[in-house]
């Protein structure tokens, strides 16, 4: 009996575990840190307040149950022994005969992460339901605010980074104070808020042809964002962001600015690019060690012109398919072939009813590319069964601007035996007869 044991169950873990489902003579551990599949794409809906996180995660359990060759652990990979082909974990340790790595990326500040708690990226659940928190409580602290200074500090929102991620965020927050929030405060007019979108290169999503980062920019214009490009943040800290000289006042500011693969475990020595992906051989495996292989996010692999392959959910769970072939193949003796991604282009919205796309030759921008987002999307939230539910209330909060999900929920509370929550630094009398 195989033992194959794949860390992560993102795109390519997941994708990996499911091709290799009910594969007779192979045992397969799946062990993630969270026991969820969460669909990173739809995060910033979380972040601004379209949607809950239990709209876009998944138990790993309910996906992969109809498999009786897989087993779900939640647990945390510490360290590899290659050697040994033993991996540590915080639930122990786990021997293999094949070993996937798929535990995807973290953001990169660039030497200065002590900035991520005043500018928290966008990765995990945790942090969308943080942003979450900041942006609709600073809504309520500029309401209840008389100094016009601080006031607009509060509804001064900045989002460092003009990729996908950076213009998703900027556009959703852009509607959500034009739209959303509008009508909803009596001392301060939310639609007055500024968003503010910077870029330290010369245009928003470099990787999109010029023409349709163009129309992306008047879109998000077209919402009161104000664009920055050839800024360069130089410091954050609990009042805004510097730029050289210039300092920006700003209570909310989220980083988009950048990704770096997933530490690696510590115990492999290899080879990595500038942003930590593993360099892998054209099957994905470690040239060392050909019985591991990394895929997805944290794996580092260029096309047939020598371009590095983008960190995008469809490599990943190309990659995914790919190694679970590769290993079937394997098992059965056949020869393996090298892993080729299939373009499937590129997507950002901007809104609630805008988008661009390029996909070869098509480049389309505005509401048919938004249409076409929607339907992609929907056909990606793969085993969620609550797939129905999410499309309703897509179309619920597009045709009446509402959002479901604005609820401010303190980071810490203290609970009474009686369910009752009292927010930190506020006391409750208590008895222990409950009265
Ligand atoms: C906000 C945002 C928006 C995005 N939008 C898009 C989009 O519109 N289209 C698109 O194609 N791509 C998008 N992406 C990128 C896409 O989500 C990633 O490329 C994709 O998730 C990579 O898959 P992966 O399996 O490599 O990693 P992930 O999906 O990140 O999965 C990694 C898994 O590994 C687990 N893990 C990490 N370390 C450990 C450890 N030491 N032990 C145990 N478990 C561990 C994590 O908990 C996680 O479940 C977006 C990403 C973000 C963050």
């Amino acid at each position: 009996m195989k033992k194959i044991l794949i860390i992560g169950g993102g795109f390519a873990g997941l994708t990996a575990a499911k091709g290799l489902g009910n594969l007779k003579d192979a045992e397969v551990t799946l062990i993630d840190r969270s026991n969820y599949h969460l669909f990173q794409p739809l995060l910033y809906q979380v972040a601004m307040a379209g949607l809950s996180p239990a709209e876009i995660a998944v138990p790993l359990r309910s996906i992969l149950s109809k498999y009786k060759n897989i087993r779900i652990l939640q647990g945390e990979a510490l360290s590899v022994a290659p050697d040994e082909k033993v991996v540590t974990t915080t639930i122990g340790r786990f021997d293999y005969d094949t070993l996937i790595l798929a535990c995807g990326a973290l953001h990169a500040y660039f030497g200065n992460e002590h900035w991520e708690a005043d500018a928290p990226g966008l990765k995990t659940l945790e942090q969308a339901t943080e942003i979450r928190r900041r942006v609709l409580s600073a809504f309520e602290k500029a309401e209840a605010e008389s100094d016009p200074e601080e006031k607009s500090r509060h509804l001064t929102f900045i989002i460092v980074g003009g990729g996908p991620t950076g213009v998703e965020l900027a556009g959703a927050l852009g509607e959500l104070s034009r739209h959303t929030l509008a009508q909803d405060f009596k001392n301060i007019d939310p639609t007055l808020a500024r968003v503010i979108l910077i870029e330290s290169g010369p245009r928003i999503l470099p990787s999109f042809s010029e023409p349709i980062a163009r129309k992306a920019a008047r879109s998000l214009e077209h919402l009161g964002v104000e664009i920055w490009t050839a800024k360069r943040v130089t410091c954050v800290d609990d009042t805004g962001i510097e730029m050289g000289q210039e300092k920006l006042p700003a209570a909310t500011v989220i980083w988009a600015a950048g990704i770096r693969a997933a530490r690696l475990l510590t115990g492999l020595d290899v080879k990595t690019d500038a942003q930590g992906r593993v360099l892998v051989s054209p099957d994905l495996s470690l040239e060392e060690h050909p019985e591991i292989f990394v895929a997805g996010d944290q794996a580092g692999l260029s096309d047939d012109q020598g371009n590095p392959l983008p960190g995008i959910a469809p490599v990943a769970q190309q990659q995914g398919e790919y190694l679970a072939r590769t290993i079937r193949g394997n098992i059965e003796g056949k020869p393996g072939k090298p892993f080729h991604y299939a373009d499937r282009g590129q997507l950002a919205t901007i809104g609630r009813s805008r988008a661009v796309l390029e996909y070869g030759w098509l480049k389309l921008s505005g509401f048919p590319a938004w249409f076409l987002w929607v339907i992609i999307h929907i056909y990606f939230l793969i085993g969620f069964q609550n797939r129905l539910f999410v499309i309703l209330r897509w179309a619920s909060s597009y045709l009446s601007f509402r959002r479901g999900a604005r609820l401010v929920v303190n980071k810490s509370w203290r609970s009474y035996p009686d369910g009752d929550a009292v927010p930190p630094g506020h006391t409750k009398s208590y008895n222990r007869n409950g009265s």
